[in-house]
């Protein structure tokens, strides 16, 4: 495919003095103006490729004397015009703006392929509703829409406090990847994201905190039980949209094969919107779920 030059993204083309434009203004990207070049840059809309260019330049813009391929070229080395192709096509429908992203950053668009495709679950209790609707907005505008597979690549299980560990049985024994999601009191854990046999489980977790928690295995019994009482969570607005965003990073990590920060790990967002904090979490020796990573 040839190159399709489009002006840098949201980036506007502006004058800045006689013998100069200028594109965009942070801080902006000067370079030297020549006859026919403005003309030239207004014809340049990403769907146009340098040979449709060239061809209309030729009698339109007859002032412009440098061959249209050579002014692109040129301005795309120093970033004024970027190659819209990479932004498009029919595996990369509905991803322009992460294209765009990413191509900007000096990512590889190609890495977004995944999106349309990947089949994702949530599991979630009635006090994780606000959270899951948070994070469904985000993803789906980050081009991952399928979030009610029936045979997901990932499955998503959100509770409000601690979840019965039933809840985690069944995509353990299927080898299906999960994320566990709590909120807990004032903030949100997110992890460890599991892949059986591969990662720490979450009965990893509950064998390190066994360790030093001797009455663990008999809170856990009780968890997620009608009996249990428990007030509302104290998670601000702010904390909330903040965990979904974090969530769906990891979610979009997991489905574009990116580093993901809760393997291994929890992480914990609040109480305020803008804490973090990350807990590691190794294989317990006595978890049979590693006896798959060593066969
Ligand atoms: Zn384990």
């Amino acid at each position: 495919m040839t190159f399709r030059p489009v002006l840098r993204p949201g980036a506007p083309l502006l004058r800045r003095d006689a013998t100069h434009l200028q594109v965009g203004t942070s801080p902006g990207i000067v370079f030297a103006d020549r006859p026919g070049l403005v003309q030239l840059l207004h014809l340049i809309d990403g769907a146009r490729d340098v040979d449709r260019l060239s061809a209309i330049a030729r009698t339109a813009i007859p002032e412009l004397t440098a061959p249209v391929v050579e002014v692109v070229t040129e301005l795309r080395s120093i970033g004024v015009v970027l190659d819209a192709t990479r932004w498009s096509g029919p595996q990369r429908r509905g991803l322009d703006a992460e294209a765009r992203h990413l191509d900007m950053v000096g990512g590889d668009p190609d890495r977004l392929v995944r999106r349309p495709g990947f089949g994702l679950a949530f599991h979630g209790d009635p006090g994780s509703r606000a959270l899951i609707e948070v994070t469904r907005s985000i993803l789906a505008a980050s081009g991952v829409t399928r979030h009610d597979s029936p045979d997901p690549d990932l499955l998503v299980i959100v509770s409000c406090g601690e979840p019965a560990r039933a809840v985690f049985e069944s995509p353990a024994h299927l080898g299906l990847a999960h994320l566990p999601v709590v909120i807990d009191e004032d903030r949100v854990r997110i992890g460890p994201l599991v892949r059986p046999g591969r990662t720490p489980c979450v009965s990893c977790h509950d064998r390190h905190r066994t360790d030093w928690d001797r009455a663990w295995p008999a809170l856990l019994h009780q968890l997620g039980r009608h009996t249990a009482i428990m007030t509302p969570p104290g998670l601000s607005a702010l904390t909330s949209h903040a965990a979904g965003v974090e969530l769906a990073a990891e979610v979009l990590a997991q489905v574009d094969g990116g580093p993901a920060r809760t393997i291994g790990r929890c992480l914990v967002v609040g109480p305020r919107h803008d804490e973090r904090t990350t807990r590691p979490l190794a294989f317990h020796h006595s978890c049979g779920c590693d006896l798959l990573r060593a066969a």
